[in-house]
């Protein structure tokens, strides 16, 4: 008897798919995928040697410690810096080079700096050092954000006066525009990030598609649900159809998850932030609202924000904008490489230059 996964993992299925794919001979269609947990399954998956080389999938933005900007870790590295400060984060920004220094490297060096599961695990730490201050590291596209404005909610309930967040969270919709409009980029369609789709819904990827005259689906994780979604796409694409169409239906309503949503605005408003490489969209980042600023590390540790450069050499910025591909930096696989990553790209587990360094293309 199948299991749920192996459904999806069906080889004859699949075959029958990719030899539907190559029958196609018609011009270049460009279609990113805008999502980490995407992109490494399409390489791990081997997805992109199943298709004619007239379909070119690219990689978009969709690892949220990727867009990141440097000045983020930097004043992350700044506040482990202080004696009294524990720094609680996600493993992968512990990684992350900022300007000078990690927190991995922090932590060698004697600074509190805790990986945490959740930032819920950031208030237990909170709660049993009331004479340090805790500072969770907010990085996550709306997928991550609702149960940190969980976190929030319950520090406030609790009177938890030693909790703080350093926001750097991101929503989709604004950076997928930017994309969509992009006329160097001149993409035919997108495959939307399922995690992300699960609770935002799926009512601005139609307005992308009737709007913007963009193609796109919302697709699941397994190899069956990614490469049907290609299979979907070019057919509406060369038929002309500039349509949205969910096939991740089994996760993904055209409500998304309405309590997470009404949590993640409780808390956090619509900001301007910066994406690593990308630069300033307006309106495509969250940040706390008045009444939980006591909770924003930045105010409470009287910080402004940093402007730091960019790793020198490094064009993380153009493969998250799909515009490069990880070998054509100079960097990828000499002095970039997972051991000792120059790039946000090669540090995440959602990274694309990571995964293109460990399944190759
Ligand atoms: Fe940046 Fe390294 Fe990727 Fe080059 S290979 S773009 S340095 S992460």
């Amino acid at each position: 008897m199948t299991n749920y996964i192996d459904e999806f993992r069906d080889k004859a299925v699949i075959q029958k798919i990719v030899d539907c794919l190559n029958t196609y001979s018609g011009r270049n269609i460009k279609i990113m995928e805008v999502c980490g947990t995407h992109t490494m399954a399409i390489s791990r998956y081997g997805l992109r040697s199943l298709l004619p080389k007239s379909i070119e999938l690219l990689s978009g933005p969709g690892c949220p410690v990727c867009v990141t900007p440097t000045g983020y870790v930097d004043s992350a590295v700044e506040l482990a810096e202080n004696k009294n400060v524990i720094i609680t984060t996600f493993g992968d920004m512990m990684r992350i080079p900022g300007n000078n220094s990690t927190l991995l490297y922090k932590k060698a060096q004697g600074c509190n700096v805790q990986m945490v599961y959740s930032p819920l695990n950031s208030l237990e730490i909170a709660r049993a050092n009331p004479d340090k201050e805790v500072v969770f590291l907010s990085v996550g596209f709306e997928t991550t954000t609702p149960v940190i404005a969980l976190s929030v909610l319950k520090a406030e309930a609790e009177k938890i006066k030693n909790f703080s967040v350093l926001t750097a969270n991101k929503t989709m919709p604004e950076a997928i525009k930017a994309l969509a409009g992009d006329g160097e980029l001149a993409l035919d369609g997108f495959i939307y990030p399922g995690h992300v789709s699960a609770i935002i819904g799926t009512d601005f990827f139609s307005y992308v598609a009737y709007n913007m005259e963009k193609a796109g689906v919302v697709a699941g994780f397994e190899p069956l649900d990614i490469l049907y979604s290609i299979n979907i796409l070019l057919k509406n694409i060369t038929e002309g159809k500039k349509v949205f169409e969910n096939v991740y239906s089994r996760i993904v309503s055209k409500e998304g998850n309405t309590k997470a949503q009404q949590k993640m605005y409780e808390v956090f408003e619509p900001v301007d932030a910066v994406w690593r490489g990308i630069g300033m969209i307006p309106g495509s980042g969250l940040g706390l609202k008045e009444a939980y600023e006591t909770f924003d590390a930045m105010k409470k540790f009287h910080m402004e924000p940093k402007d730091s450069p960019e790793p020198k050499g490094c064009m993380c910025g153009e493969v998250l904008k799909g515009k490069k591909r990880p070998h054509d930096c100079k960097l990828f696989k000499t002095r970039c490489t997972p051991e000792n990553p120059v790039g946000a790209c090669m540090v995440s587990s959602e990274g694309t230059c990571a995964a293109y360094y460990k399944y190759g293309d």
